[in-house]
């Protein structure tokens, strides 16, 4: 008897139906004599709704508060699908995240999960019932409910499947695996049959939202296997664990990521200790900086510029007016209309040109470079917004990662998929 950990992501319970087609695949994996639990994301885009109404009332909500609310989402929908359950005919019990024994640090929005404790998903599962548990969220050791940041269902399903040594841990979302790129973007993207934690970590890293960053850091530390693949189709999808990168694919994979705002401070003295205080006082604000470049003139200013995500720009921005103030910085400039591009690859240790083909691709694309940054297996470069999604197109087919098939062809649009799961009731 396996136990299996299965995650059901926000497009794949956003209609009654969907959640249905969820439950039918948790009943037949439990009649095969398999020991079941689910973790859940919240319906839809409720998690993007909530938000909006936090900040309706308030643009800046107290942490702790947003924590609350958000966690709603996962709730609601766990027990949904555990009434959906119940309406096949077997037992199903759902828990919230301090029900299911998920201990989380302090750090609202974005709290990490320091210990799992078991005790009640074991004694529901030796029940022989289906456990449903609310993804994104856990309890501090003071009882307050945290959240683990946007994707943090991930996190939710890879501790659990290590918490309760779990055989597998099956990721569903809309699309059957890891692909070279979005496929929504480059629809000539080609599905990964296996992607080592190595690389699927830089991919996170990189902006990739299949999986969150801190579900594969966790699989990597406790040997968890991960399987990303569609809560729509039996498609083969793809096997997320150690091994050493492919062979023959010197780069692994394209990411854009149009999450992060870059800012420019201007006029930075050029002194000892001044990154150190400066980049001291925005780690103090809980802000979490990207890349990061800076450029000595002549004159003895710098120029530093950085990326952060958008969303902690409310955030950032008063500690950098407290700061030209403080450094005598000349002052700052916030830019929203960016993109990170990165490639990544293991393999591109040994393989020099990587970088110049990219920068090739780019120039041709008429793409003007504002950042570049590397590492041994990725190259980032922030480019303005507009044209990126052909540029992605670009070098995918430059790098050789071009499948036969269009994804576009072989995948139902939302509105197909409907009508297939209405009519197959
Ligand atoms: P869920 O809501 O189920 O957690 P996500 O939206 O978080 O699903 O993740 C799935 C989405 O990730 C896909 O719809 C796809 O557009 C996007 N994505 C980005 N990069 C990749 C990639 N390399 N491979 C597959 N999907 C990717
Ligand atoms: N519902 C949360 C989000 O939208 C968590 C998740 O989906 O994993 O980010
Ligand atoms: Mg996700």
């Amino acid at each position: 008897m396996a136990l299996l950990v299965c995650k059901f992501g926000g497009t794949s319970l956003a209609t009654p139906e969907r959640v249905q087609a969820v439950a039918k695949k948790l009943v037949a994996y439990h009649r095969q004599g398999e020991r079941v639990v689910a973790v859940v994301s919240a319906m839809g885009k409720t998690t993007d709704d909530l938000l909006a109404l936090a900040k309706s009332v308030n643009p800046h909500p107290p942490a702790r508060e947003l924590d609350r609310l958000l966690a709603t989402g996962e709730q609601a929908s766990m027990a949904v699908l555990a009434m959906a359950i119940e309406a096949l005919g077997v037992h199903s019990t759902s828990l919230s995240g301090r029900q299911a024994g998920i201990m989380t640090t302090t750090v609202f929005s974005r709290a990490q999960i320091s210990e799992v404790r078991a005790d009640r998903i074991n004694e529901e599962l030796d029940c022989g019932r289906i456990v449903v548990v609310a993804g994104f969220q856990g309890i501090t050791p003071k009882g307050d409910i945290t959240t683990l940041g946007r994707g943090g269902s991930d996190t939710t399903a890879v501790a659990l499947a290590a918490g309760l040594q779990a055989d597998l841990c099956e990721i569903y979302s809309d699309v059957a695996g890891v692909y070279t790129a979005d496929p929504r973007i480059v629809q000539r993207a080609s599905k990964l049959a296996n992607i080592s934690y190595e690389d699927m970590l830089e991919l996170a890293a990189a902006g990739s939202g299949v999986l969150q960053m801190r579900s594969v850091e966790l699989a990597r530390n406790f040997g968890v296997t991960i399987y990303c693949r569609s809560a729509f189709s039996a498609d083969v999808g793809t096997y997320v664990r150690e091994g050493k990168a492919m062979e023959e694919s010197i780069v692994t994979g394209i990411v854009s990521d149009l999450s992060k705002a870059k800012v420019t401070l201007r006029g930075v003295p050029d002194r000892v200790g001044l990154a150190a205080e400066l980049f001291g006082t925005i780690a103090d604000g809980g802000v979490l900086v990207d890349m990061i470049v800076q450029n000595i003139s002549e004159f003895g200013l710098t120029d530093i510029s950085f990326t952060v995500p958008k969303s902690e720009l409310s955030r950032l921005e008063p500690i950098l007016d407290k700061l030209v103030q403080i450094l005598g910085v000349r002052g700052f400039i916030v830019a929203e209309d960016v993109a990170k591009i990165s490639v990544v690859g293991a393999g591109m240790q040994s393989s020099p040109g990587i970088a110049a083909q990219m920068f090739k691709v780019l120039a041709n694309c008429g793409v003007n470079l504002d950042m570049i940054a590397t590492s041994s297996i990725r190259i980032s470069v922030v480019v303005g917004a507009a044209g990126v999604e052909q540029a992605m197109r670009e070098l995918h087919t430059a790098y050789g990662l071009d499948s036969d098939s269009d994804f576009a062809d072989t995948h139902l649009t939302a509105a197909e998929l409907e009508a297939k799961m209405t009519k197959g009731r």
